[in-house]
């Protein structure tokens, strides 16, 4: 393990350490989780560099590797090569328009394997998990984080696949869930117990591994609460129509919501309004659409009309498959993936909807 280790400085590292703790929890791997330093950030026309740190969990024992960060890195992960490139995050609009095909799902909560097995079998990726997906938008509706065990695995997945996707041309929205805005803010009760044990080998509270100066966490913070594309409106639980009555932008709703994301964060506590944002009748919590006391018919009319659109396509709420609500005007995209067994992905092209199975039958969205 540690002659692999050092052979990186043939790779360009500028510096390295690394130490061992043997601990007993020899089943574990996990990371890398890279810290930089915001102090020694030195950035000019061309080059970006900063000092960071990778910390990983090898066969349960922890290591640290020192480097200097670029816009391209190949790291040392449990003696594989690790591979990313490094620009600093930008917000995504939220309001796009255009001409693509549009895919969408919600609630991987740590199931990377299930989740690559639904891109691959319906094209959105090739055998390679490379994008395949052209000029396409692919929206992830939240709750990458929480239950499954592979939640790194699949949070680094898609910080690449961004990038993969913006070089075709196509885009991937990946919107914040309830999971991701617990993790951030120190609630970890739906942490799977790898990463607990993450944590204590760490010896630090996991959501410090997410924390402003990681390389996931900065572009955690970036991430939207909601997003248009077309006729179409995304997000995790949804919009309660008091949000419509009040005439709230989305512009407001996103903005509000973002600028209060992790409340120790925050230099004066939570408006109101961006309180309410945040629990139960806020966008990532809501599940109005599908209770008995819910939304009305004419809730939701209410709802398109204001924010002129014709569906709003949300997860938190799961069903076994993507199914519809009011006329298929509100579409469930959370197809339990949690569990672990099956998931669907919902799929726009040539001016239609359809459910993508697991295995990549296309059938009619009823
Ligand atoms: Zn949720």
């Amino acid at each position: 393990m540690i002659i692999v280790k050092f052979s990186l400085i043939g790779l360009g590292l500028t510096g390295l350490s690394l130490y061992a703790k043997t601990l007993s929890e020899k089943d574990i791997n996990d990371g890398p989780y890279i810290f930089f330093d915001k102090k020694n950030n030195i950035e000019n026309s061309n080059v970006f560099q900063l000092q960071a740190e990778a910390l990983s969990i090898c066969d349960g024992q922890v290591f640290n590797l020192f480097f200097s960060l670029k816009i391209g890195n190949q790291i040392d992960f449990c003696g594989e090569s690790f591979e990313f490139s490094y620009a600093k995050p930008k917000s995504d609009p939220i309001d796009i328009r255009g001409d693509f095909q549009i895919a969408a799902l919600s609630d991987i909560h740590g199931q990377f394997d299930l989740f690559i097995q639904l891109l691959k079998n319906n094209q959105i990726i090739d055998s390679q998990r490379r994008w395949n997906f052209g000029d396409g938008h692919l929206v992830i509706t939240g709750d990458v984080f929480d239950r499954g065990d592979q939640v790194t695995e699949a949070l680094w997945y898609l910080y690449d696949l961004e990038k993969q996707a913006e070089r075709s041309g196509g885009k991937l929205h990946l919107l914040l869930g309830n999971h991701e805005v617990m993790v951030l803010n120190g609630d970890l009760r739906y942490l799977n117990k790898k990463y607990q044990v993450s944590s204590q080998l760490f010896a630090q509270s996991f959501e410090k591994l997410y924390s402003q100066n990681t390389i996931l966490g900065e572009w955690l913070r970036q991430k939207n609460v909601l997003v248009k594309i077309n006729q179409f409106l995304f997000a995790h639980g949804g919009f309660h129509p008091d949000l419509a009555r009040q005439k709230f932008s989305l512009e407001k709703i996103n903005q509000l919501f973002k600028q209060s994301l992790v409340a120790q964060e925050l230099k004066t506590k939570r408006s109101e309004l961006e309180y309410y944002l945040h629990k139960t009748n806020g966008p990532i919590w809501y599940r109005g659409y599908f209770n008995e006391n819910g939304a009305s018919e004419d809730e939701i009319n209410l709802l398109l009309n204001h924010f002129k659109v014709t569906n709003i396509i949300v997860g938190h709420t799961s069903y076994p498959t993507i199914e519809t609500r009011f006329d298929g005007k509100i579409i469930a995209i959370d197809s339990s993936m949690k569990k672990g067994k099956y998931a669907e992905i919902l799929l726009y092209k040539e001016n239609k909807l359809f459910r993508g199975t697991l295995s990549g039958k296309i059938l009619a969205l009823e």
